[in-house]
């Protein structure tokens, strides 16, 4: 009996899927970048098939990657070879919104747009947001302990939860779901789970902290000259407007394929180096807290503002269609890294050189979740390059004290330059944890630690 046999045993004809064009959509990632053959793509619907999964996968030898929305962007979810692709989308059960709590337990095939609209229908909010809404998973969102556009506000996806459900690498189940505010009683496997990209167990449900629904939204659109000017109207921002909800920051180059993309006017008279996205929400309207800052911020070059619903969206649009604008004008070579902000005006300065030097008329694109000090670095026409630009920007972010993964995760892609980020002792200590969970290397193998360290 081979695997294929065992598995489709398990989840059923239809969702054990060996024909190559059914599994291509899930072999290839959002960006293009990664692709991969796997030995098949296995879709249970429930906890008990995903142990059952695999139990089977262990007892064959045959490795495993897991896969939710297959948004994220460094190839974790992306098959090498022979793995079989475990995808969770068919868990996606809603459980009814806990509003005692402000909790709700879901699957964790859930996307974030569904989880949003669940906890909205109850009068709630879910405190992360970020532009693949439609399509990650919530399972994707724990593993990649993803952030986001409303981190300044609410904390990345770490801090939204209480509880989890996971399958570890034997098949052995962990459930931890009773979302207590307070329970010390001894290691916390909920964040262990969380940000291991899949390497230490397979998320199956996951219960979440809801946070309050937010009505009345502002938004600001801000010209200005530079990343410095973006970052003295943020630390201002941050001391006045107990209402900030969001603060990011793009670039012109990236506002005018934006514009080109989407087919936007221009936002102002004149074009500027730097725009800054502020938006702050409330229960009453916060619009003339928000011009009042603007007002007393000589740094604004010109500045527009929107708090109705289609307008806030029209000025999101020139933020938020970036990542899509540069797929559409080719596979970027894309990295995600913070530094602490003081360094970020001179990372900001810096990338452009450092890309020309490796891939002359390459196009770096530059935009981010300005309080995090993250940039998404995006080069187009650098593919040739990849490694090199990746190893140069990655080193000069070191240099600058930062992260070479600020939200997106380390994946396949940066697996290389872990111990830029970390040290010997921290990443022997991931091998030890890791060897403990998965002693056989099943779950994700590539992913986040390099084989053999
Ligand atoms: C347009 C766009 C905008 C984005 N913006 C942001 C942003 O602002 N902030 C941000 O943080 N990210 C962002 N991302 C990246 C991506 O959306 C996140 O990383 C998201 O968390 C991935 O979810 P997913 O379900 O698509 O996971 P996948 O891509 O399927 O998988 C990502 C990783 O998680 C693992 N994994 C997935 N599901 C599970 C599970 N159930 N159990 C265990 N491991 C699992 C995979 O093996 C892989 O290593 C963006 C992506 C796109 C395309």
């Amino acid at each position: 009996m081979t695997v294929e046999d065992s598995l489709r045993a398990i989840v059923g004809e239809s969702h054990l899927l060996v024909d190559p064009d059914l599994r291509a959509p899930y072999e290839t990632d959002w960006t293009r970048r990664f692709t991969g053959t796997a030995r098949c793509v296995v879709r249970p619907s429930s906890t008990a098939e995903v142990a059952a999964v695999v139990r089977a996968c262990a007892a064959a030898g045959v490795p495993m990657v897991v896969q939710g929305g297959n948004t994220g962007l460094v190839g974790g979810g992306v098959p090498t070879g022979s793995e079989v692709l475990v995808s969770l989308t068919r868990l996606a059960d809603l459980d009814p919104v806990d509003v005692l709590e402000s909790q709700v337990t879901v699957g964790a095939g859930v996307t974030l747009e569904k989880l949003q609209a669940h906890a909205r229908a109850a009068g709630l909010d879910f405190g992360v947001d970020l532009a693949a809404r439609s399509a990650a998973t919530v399972g994707g969102l724990v593993a990649t302990n993803a952030g986001g556009i409303r981190v300044l506000r609410y904390g990345s996806m770490r801090a939204q939860l209480t509880g989890l459900e996971a399958v570890l690498a034997d098949g052995t189940v962990v459930r931890r779901l009773t979302g207590l505010a307070k329970d010390n009683t001894g290691y916390d496997l909920v964040q262990l789970l969380a940000g291991s990209e899949g390497t230490l167990g397979i998320v199956t449900r996951v219960r979440v902290r809801l946070v309050p629904r937010l009505p009345a939204r502002s938004v600001a659109l801000v010209g200005l000259a530079g990343t410095e000017e973006a970052l003295a109207v943020l630390t201002r921002a941050r001391a006045r407007l107990t209402t900030l909800a969001a603060a990011e920051v793009c670039y012109a180059d990236g506002v005018a394929l934006v514009r080109d993309y989407a087919k936007l006017p221009a936002p102002f008279r004149a074009d500027f180096p730097a725009y800054l996205l502020l938006e702050c929400a409330a229960g009453a309207d916060p619009t003339d807290e928000l011009l009042a800052l603007l007002g007393d911020s000589d740094e604004v070059g010109d500045a527009t503002v929107a708090s109705d619903p289609a307008g806030r969206t029209r000025l999101w649009a020139y933020r938020e269609a970036h990542t899509e604008a540069i797929s559409a004008a080719g596979v970027p070579v894309k990295l995600d890294v913070s530094v602490p902000l003081g360094e970020l005006p001179g990372l900001v300065a810096e990338l452009p050189s450092t890309v020309e030097k490796i891939a002359p008329g390459a196009r770096t694109l530059l935009f981010g979740h300005l309080n995090e000090g993250n940039l998404h670095v995006n080069i187009l026409d650098g593919g040739p390059h990849a490694a090199d630009l990746t190893d140069a920007v990655l080193h000069l972010v070191a240099a600058h004290r930062g992260s070479i993964s600020s939200e997106h995760g380390v994946g396949r892609a940066k697996a290389r330059w872990l111990a830029l980020s970390r040290s010997a002792e921290e990443i022997a200590t991931m091998c030890r944890i890791k060897a403990a969970l998965d002693p056989t290397g099943i779950l994700n193998p590539g992913v986040l630690l390099t084989a053999g360290k």
